[in-house]
């Protein structure tokens, strides 16, 4: 690839081709609202140590509360913590929580709240997309040193097809233990006749594996493999309320980044950003549509762990275990809620994008959808240009585009191609 291209989708990377949504101060999520008298404070409040899903003014406030039915709440797992990077109720004004809560469990005193993270036009993710958003993130082209356009095709890399969801997992234990857990081999469970759509997707890099229960086949679909960065596509996105930079030393609770080992003593947890690979990018495009083959998510944690033994070890034992239980997933098992997932899409499922982005978003984001829309148009159109003065062909253009993630120039290219 000559230089030039380089630099074109290197600033397309940085202008912001992953969009974010603005994330404005939520009373609540900030720590800022009693959960007992409702009264507003300057300052940061402290939280129930235990949960750290309310907070209060005074230990007068905390104490009415608790006998006002937290007790149970807390014990029960009824609100994860309180995280302005995961904001589970919609702020004033809003119709729909930033991010839903789609599936939730407890279980020897963890608890998990599985969400999701999207796009307005909830397309799937790409493997060819970076994992991390940072300014030296790119997206894999052919003609970066050793990945190839066969390579990419392996993979499967240009198929929007991997569904992103984001992990709440907190430890609530009372015998203060401490528990290990491997985001690394979590999996996705669908059943029934979604199996066979999810494993349309199957690649040869990925250790996607079925089991029989009750004439029933179930696929078990692990966390996303990244051949070209050899890493499991997951990030641990925040411990305890502070997100993690890539050049800043993780906190101790953080065992090992890369397969997302967490060690939580009571009261503490971690967000996870975790991809699974569903479906092969045809027919299942939307997050709505992977999420509706999807039954339950795994995730394992482990309780006591031997502080003295390697990870690798105790990785090892788990997968030994997991052979042994003849491939159904072991951790702990979250269903997902398909009612919740409905109502959270169901305009977008009715009325296509542009709804579903006035529902979520606002006029404001419909206008800012329909000026990248245009801003998309023209630089597919410029694409298309320099790929045919220099005798490219239509298929060398696509997978320019697809390898930078820009799937909606992609789109518009295949239309412009024909036209004049
Ligand atoms: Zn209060
Ligand atoms: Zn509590």
């Amino acid at each position: 690839m000559q230089s030039t291209e380089t630099s074109a989708w290197q600033g397309e990377w940085e202008r912001g081709q992953v969009r974010r949504r603005p994330r404005t101060v939520h009373q609540r999520a900030a720590r800022h609202l009693c959960s007992s008298c409702g009264r507003i404070s300057p300052k940061k409040l402290p939280h129930c140590p235990t949960c750290r899903s309310v907070c209060y003014c005074d230990r007068e406030c905390q104490r009415a509360h608790y006998y006002k039915g937290h007790k149970e709440d807390c014990e029960e797992f009824l609100s994860p913590p309180l995280d302005v990077t995961f904001v589970t109720e919609p702020i004033e004004g809003e119709k729909y929580a930033r991010d839903p809560i789609f599936a939730q469990h407890h279980q020897d005193g963890f608890g998990c709240w599985v969400s999701i993270k999207t796009s307005p036009h909830c397309e799937l993710q790409l493997l060819a997309n970076p994992t991390r958003a940072n300014k030296d993130a790119h997206p894999r082209l052919p003609g970066d040193p050793g990945v190839t356009l066969d390579d990419l095709d392996n993979c499967n890399a240009h198929a929007s097809n991997l569904l992103t969801l984001q992990v709440l997992v907190q430890n609530r234990r009372k015998d203060k233990k401490t528990g290990l857990v491997i985001g690394s081999q979590s999996r996705v469970v669908s059943f029934g006749k979604s199996t066979e759509d999810v494993l349309k997707g199957k690649t040869t890099v990925d250790g996607v594996t079925t089991f029989r229960l009750d004439e029933q086949l179930f696929a078990s679909v692990p966390v996303a493999y990244d051949p070209f960065d050899k890493e499991p596509r997951l990030l641990v996105k925040n411990v305890d309320g502070i997100e993690l930079k890539e050049d800043t030393r993780p906190p101790p609770a953080v065992k090992n980044a890369e397969k997302g080992i967490l060690a939580l003593r009571p009261g503490q947890y971690a967000i996870l950003q975790m991809q699974y690979r569903v479906g092969d990018g045809g027919s299942i495009r939307k997050d709505w549509t992977a999420l509706r083959l999807v039954q339950t998510l795994t995730l394992p944690v482990i309780v006591p762990w031997e502080e003295d033994r390697s990870l690798t070890a105790i990785e090892a034992d788990f997968a030994r275990d997991h052979a042994k239980s003849g491939a159904t997933p072991l951790g702990m098992r979250v269903m997902f809620d398909q009612d919740a997932v409905q109502e959270f899409f169901k305009d977008g499922i009715k009325g296509g994008d542009e709804a579903h982005i006035r529902s979520h978003y606002g006029e404001k984001g419909v206008k800012k959808y329909d000026r990248e829309t245009e801003e998309a148009k023209r630089k597919s159109l410029d694409i298309v240009k320099e790929f045919r003065r220099r005798g490219g062909t239509l298929e060398e253009a696509l997978v320019f585009q697809l390898g930078a993630g820009m799937t909606d120039e992609a789109l518009l290219t295949l239309l412009h191609w024909e036209e004049d």
